[in-house]
């Protein structure tokens, strides 16, 4: 990972944005970052990167870095710099002051929350969560509730377990590829390079399909662009699956002995994730109304009975890899549309082998590895356990050394219940009927209050003196201005951990550059004001608290020393060792062959299960779902010669019958349909230089340069209708905020009829996005519905 050439020294270590994981050399001059490579020998990007790839050295000195610790008692004070120590000891005054504000419930106390991200390390949201179980709190969540929640429902609902079952390598096997509500072209560039290679080696045998609303940079070199009505997926999907079984296209020996079928019925079943067993004739029978014509009707657009027989027959008869993001997940129907597109793949076979795989990409660097499997969300816990389950409580509990009931039974807030918590005005005490107020919240490296939607009242909610924020990050976002407490955090490769991509891979990035003035990893910051937090809850008379000191203390413990001695590599090392070593072994994200040695070799890491070093030096399991572990797999894998090629299956196989759950799951609109008063649908999403809120992106000349602002995609035979010219202002308005956006309209790529678009990267108050987004949620993987809500439009005249 280390290597001198001339007179730059170069260190390997991966991407800081997106979830792709791409492998960067980062080259020091003087030891100052001077310049960012691809590496050639992994096999993710091969050597090719991406702009903002190429680029974010430009952030190591940026003159806008956070550098000392920041202070105010009220918001409306402006911050004072203060020493580490006096914010630690602040911090813990404040939070058991909220603590005692709250109360003690079955979700621990209800008075103070954890905020983290898909950005931070691995090592960093593990400890954070366990510091937090350890207080005694289940307020514990993070981003990627915003962006693939709906994703982990979907996988946990059609395979039993958390996570793709491939990865990209299936990219070069597959003669198809469908991609639907992502654009991949700009959201995941290297990703959809390795596809267009495929698809120049081979054009008349590899075929690209893009199901999507909207003309984009994917659709524009797609074979096939399917073009629909926002929202009316969960119809075409279910046509599809209907021309598979009526045209007997179905792999038929695969679904009778390894698929059944399930129903969710509200009020008759009492776990949505479970529903009920119905045979495969009862699952044909639902499909009968979901013919071609029923669809197309449905769906508008550029959808003809004829183009559904052609997609579903293609694919059907090919090995077929599907790629999905934010235009399946962030939906009120999220994790069934999710499931659909899983539906396809059961019932053709095309699952679990070279070429096959239903792959949900992941938007940030660590949403899959550090969030996901480190523990990061309210309901669940790390080594894809969770909270509900007394045995995976009383599992950590025991590795941790803490007493048995240290963890709350019962999952904490959601994004959305969290932050209204935290805003709590009567109409989110309506809406959350028993919500308890939250007063204390740590935030890390993410900015809600630019990238919540509806979120006027939580910036309201924020301003408040009567929650005390603290946020850690490296640049001032639109969640920094809402601060207590500014903590300044060590930047990627000022700082040793892991990452883990979209295909259960992880990689570790080593320190190579000294962080600017007074900032520190988080893990530090993490150790350290716990052991404060410990002296003071051991002086409080409340018993209740005063037996958290000796469990917060203990919590981190096992680290002390390493963050005294050495907090840029030899803490992180112990952290992952605690992690990989023993929470994840036995688990199916089984990591415990992957010590940090073995990463620095490799230079593309490692994919779980990886059990032990041996299997972690040979790059872990490309395929999951191990022969030898899981009796189908193991059945398969004897009996069918086609399917040998399997290394997969089950470390957590959480089906009891052991098969691979096919959905019947009905076309339902999206929340908030377009109307008389609001006719239009708005969407949002991102741009190909710009990352998210654009803290980061936003920073660097050479790609702000490109972007300066957000606008409005409007389509130019609506924009025509309105009167409305490119550049034009417009305003924007929903049932709960308005933006006035400069207007793009472009016949070559855009929103179809009835649609606008708009980028959320923007910071600028007047055209931040998400005071008009919809904060309603899938009720299964409380995901909002960014993609979707009603809107009007005009050209804006100032008054
Ligand atoms: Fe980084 Fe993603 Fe670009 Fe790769 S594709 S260089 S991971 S931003």
């Amino acid at each position: 990972a280390y290597k001198k050439e001339g007179d730059i020294e170069w260190v390997r270590g991966v991407c800081r944005f997106c979830g792709t994981g791409c492998k960067v050399w980062l080259g020091l001059k003087n030891g100052k970052p001077a310049i960012i490579r691809g590496e050639k020998d992994s096999q993710i990007n091969f050597g090719f990167l991406c702009m903002k790839g190429m680029l974010f050295y430009k952030l190591f000195r940026h003159p806008d870095r956070l550098t000392q610790p920041l202070y105010r008692k009220s918001k409306k004070e402006p911050f004072k710099p203060i020493s580490w120590e006096k914010a630690f000891d602040i911090m813990a005054d404040e939070m058991i002051k909220a603590i005692k504000k709250g109360e003690w419930g079955p979700m621990g106390w209800t008075g103070i929350a954890y905020y983290g991200s898909g950005q931070a390390l691995t090592e960093e949201t593990y400890l954070f969560q366990k510091l937090f179980r350890c207080i005694g709190t289940n307020h514990v969540e993070g981003n990627p509730r915003l962006c693939m929640a709906s994703a982990v429902g979907g996988y946990l609902t059609s395979y039993g377990t958390d996570e793709p079952a491939g990865g990209y390598a299936d990219f070069d096997k597959a003669q198809t590829v469908f991609i639907i509500g992502s654009n991949t072209a700009e959201c995941h560039p290297i990703l959809y390079r390795r596809i267009m290679k495929n698809k120049l080696a081979n054009p008349n045998g590899y075929m690209v399909i893009n199901v999507d609303p909207r003309v984009s940079p994917t659709s524009k070199i797609a074979d096939i662009h399917m073009q629909f009505k926002p929202g009316t997926d969960l119809a075409l999907l279910n046509a599809l699956a209907h021309v598979i079984i009526k045209e007997g296209l179905y792999d038929k020996e695969f679904v009778s002995k390894y698929c059944s079928f399930h129903i969710y019925t509200k009020g008759r079943d009492k776990n949505p994730l479970i529903g009920h067993a119905v045979s495969f004739e009862e699952y044909k029978r639902f499909l009968e109304k979901y013919t071609p014509e029923y669809a197309a009707e449905i769906c508008g657009g550029n959808i003809t009975p004829e183009m559904i027989r052609k997609v579903a027959r293609r694919f059907a008869t090919t090995r077929t890899v599907s790629i999905w993001t934010m235009g399946l997940n962030q939906r009120t129907r999220g994790v069934w549309v999710n499931n659909l597109v899983t539906n396809l793949h059961l019932l053709t076979g095309n699952v679990c082998k070279d070429g096959a795989d239903a792959l949900s990409l992941t938007g940030q660097p660590n949403a899959c590895g550090g969030v996901r499997e480190g523990g990061g969300l309210c309901h669940i816990l790390p080594g894809h356990r969770v909270v509900k389950n007394a045995k995976h409580r009383h599992q950590l509990e025991k590795i941790w050394g803490v007493p048995k009931g240290t963890i709350p039974p019962k999952p904490g807030y959601h994004t959305v219940k969290m932050f209204s918590a935290i805003s709590y005005t009567e109409e989110d005490k309506r809406r959350f009927p028993g919500l308890k107020p939250i007063h204390f919240i740590w935030i890390e490296e993410t900015s809600p209050l630019q990238s919540l939607p509806n979120m006027r009242r939580f910036r309201e909610g924020f301003a408040r003196d009567d929650v005390f924020v603290v946020v850690t990050d490296i640049f001032p976002t639109r969640t920094t201005e809402f601060a207590n407490l500014i903590l300044p955090a060590a930047f990627h490769f000022e700082k040793t951990g892991v990452y883990g991509c979209t295909e259960r891979r992880s990689q570790l990035t080593p320190k190579a550059v000294k962080a600017p003035g007074q900032a520190m990893p988080e893990l530090w910051q993490i150790v350290n004001f716990a052991q404060v937090l410990a002296k003071k809850l051991k002086r409080e008379r409340d018993p209740k608290l005063r037996k958290r000191a000796s469990i917060v203390y203990q919590c981190v413990a096992p680290f002390i020393e390493a963050a005294k001695k050495d907090p840029w590599w030899t803490l992180s090392k112990e952290v992952w060792n605690e992690y990989a070593g023993k929470v994840t072994k036995g688990q199916d994200s089984d990591l415990s062959g992957a010590t940090y040695e073995v990463l620095l070799e490799r230079p593309d890491g490692v994919q779980w299960p990886a059990p032990t070093v041996e299997i972690a030096r040979k790059g872990g399991t490309l395929r999951r779902f191990v022969v030898g572990k899981d009796p189908i797999a193991t059945k398969i894998a004897q009996t069918h010669p086609e399917y040998r090629d399997w290394k997969c299956i089950d470390y957590g196989h959480l089906h009891k019958d052991h098969k691979f759950w096919v959905w019947l799951r009905p076309y339902k609109g999206p929340a908030e349909p377009p109307d008389a008063e609001y006719p239009f649908v708005l969407s949002t999403g991102r741009v190909i230089d710009h990352w998210h809120t654009a803290s980061m992106t936003g920073r660097i000349p050479e790609l702000a340069g490109d972007y300066p602002y957000a606008w409005v995609e409007i389509n130019p035979k609506d924009a025509q209708r309105l009167g409305i010219n490119p550049g034009d202002l417009v305003l924007v308005e929903t049932r709960r905020g308005k933006n006035i956006l400069p207007a793009r309209i472009s016949t070559d790529e855009g929103p179809m009829e009835g649609m606008v678009f708009v980028y959320w990267y923007d910071q600028e108050k007047s055209r931040m996005i998400n005071f008009c987004t919809l904060d309603a949620f899938d009720p299964g993987s409380k995901q909002p519905e960014f993609k979707i809500c009603a809107c009007r439009i005009k050209k804006y005249a100032p008054a």
